[in-house]
């Protein structure tokens, strides 16, 4: 088995280039997930490893006590409230921590515990009793950038010697100065720049790299840039780390640049289906009609509880101050939030306080909210051609597990446009729309 066989699932197709509004949703969404994200996302997948060395003996770990960490550290990870490794950290944490060391690059989608693993990684691997930087991790943006260094701080909170710098915008430590910080976190930019103009780091005394959410990195090409100059100075005895959601060719060819004899782990993530979602579609005429419709269903959505897709961030706002003009309770997700206000947006629908979640594509993207049972497309998810965009179709409506909760998805038609992206969805899954009668909604029972 070649390298290659755990790889793409892009069949190789390459996807077009994103546009720079994509990248910056990239970075929010990554970050929003991570808000939001207060445990681990179930993916009973199995987890694939290629070793870099296929007849050395493959270690997994089922307990962190098995990782014989220093006790300091353990406490701090059952501190957290990690009972047992992640199913990426069952096989990602011996190898981190192995002797001589070894490289990984490890792709599994958000929430599967990949920041925990290689924070975990960094605590045990520096020597608090050296006064200078041995771990590098360097991250797309400034949030994230603090994310993750609220991780090592709170796992690290019994390992008071060791300590943590932020290479981060508006943080300047003296120049020429070295920095004593066992471990920096920041930003490719910053980084770079206390690595070389400002010799903060000693890149040659680095002894782990990481460099996390790859594919978010490359996105943007200034800090791909950046990321392979820092990747340059360090010595080729330096450990290197790489971790990414998803593992598109060119984040593939990015790795290897980075990641010299890796050893990969790569967790698939769960498939969605729609087998247990009943599918209807409402004729309508226009958006006025539309709400009419949605207002017949309103019983319907409070049930348990409903996310309504619009496509743009207008009709959004028009729906949502209709549906409250009409005394209905509703929020709305919108881009025009910031992102910690957006989470807590999600936090409330979560938690039941609002029953109905209005929101545009762009804000829902990585949200899965278990309790939602129905699913409004007030406008069909379509592509930049106008066609069925049947992915985001399947993310919106589907579900993961055979087990997956029953679910009902309603689509709004207003022309005939509308009925040939329906006609061409039912194609794609080979499952069968409904027609259904707002005033009539005996089907839905
Ligand atoms: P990723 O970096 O893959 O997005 P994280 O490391 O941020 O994943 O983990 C996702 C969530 O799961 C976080 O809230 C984290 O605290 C929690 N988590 C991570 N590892 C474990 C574990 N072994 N047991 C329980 N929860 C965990």
């Amino acid at each position: 088995r070649g390298p290659r066989d755990i790889r793409g699932d892009t069949n190789g197709n390459s996807k077009p280039e994103k546009t720079e509004d994509a990248i910056v949703d990239m970075a929010e969404q990554s970050l929003l997930n991570k808000l939001i994200r207060k445990s681990l996302v179930r993916n009973r997948n199995q987890v694939e490893v290629l070793q870099q060395d296929p007849t050395s003996p493959l270690y997994s770990v089922k307990t962190f006590e098995e990782l014989r960490l220093k006790p300091e550290l353990l406490k701090g990870v059952y501190n957290l409230g990690f009972n047992r490794p992640s199913r990426i950290q069952e096989n990602a944490l011996p190898m981190m921590l192995a002797q001589p060391t070894q490289n990984l690059i490890a792709q599994a989608q958000s929430g599967t515990g990949k920041t925990a693993a290689f924070s975990l990684a960094m605590l045990s691997h520096v020597n608090p009793g050296n006064k200078w930087t041995q771990c590098l991790c360097v991250s797309p943006t400034y949030e994230l950038a603090l994310q993750i260094g609220q991780v090592i701080e709170q796992m690290g909170e019994f390992c008071p010697d060791v300590k943590l710098a932020y290479g981060i915008r508006g943080n300047r430590p003296e120049r020429g100065v070295k920095l004593q910080e066992q471990i920096v976190i920041g930003t490719p930019g910053t980084v770079l720049d206390w690595c070389t103009k400002y010799k903060l780091i000693d890149p040659k005394k680095i002894t782990m790299f990481v460099l996390d959410e790859a594919d978010v990195m490359i996105a943007t090409q200034g800090h791909r840039d950046q990321s392979l100059r820092i990747h340059r100075q360090l010595t080729k005895d330096c450990q290197m780390l790489l971790f990414s959601a998803t593992f598109e060719d060119s984040v593939w060819r990015f790795a290897e640049q980075v990641v010299p004899d890796p050893n990969i782990i790569r967790l698939k993530r769960e498939e969605e289906t729609l087998d247990t979602i009943k599918q209807f579609y409402v004729i309508c005429r226009e958006k006025e009609d539309k709400f009419t419709s949605l207002c017949n269903l309103y019983g319907c959505l409070t049930v348990a509880q409903a996310m309504i897709f619009c496509h743009t961030r207008k009709m959004a706002a028009w729906l949502v101050s209709n549906l409250i003009a009409e005394g209905h309770q509703v929020s709305l997700l919108s881009g025009q939030l910031t992102v910690e206000q957006r989470a807590a947006v999600i936090e409330r629908f979560r938690k039941g306080q609002e029953k109905v979640l209005v929101t545009t594509n762009v804000c829902s993207r990585g949200i899965d909210v278990e309790q939602v049972s129905l699913v409004v497309n007030f406008d069909l998810p379509v592509d930049m051609a106008g066609n069925a965009d049947n992915e985001t179709y399947l993310h919106r409506i589907g579900r993961t597990g055979r087990f997956g909760r029953r679910g009902f998805a309603v689509n709004m038609v207003d022309s005939k446009h509308s009925m040939d992206i329906i006609n061409q969805i039912e194609m794609h899954f080979n499952r069968s729309i409904t027609k259904l009668d707002t005033s009539n909604l005996e089907e839905m029972e």
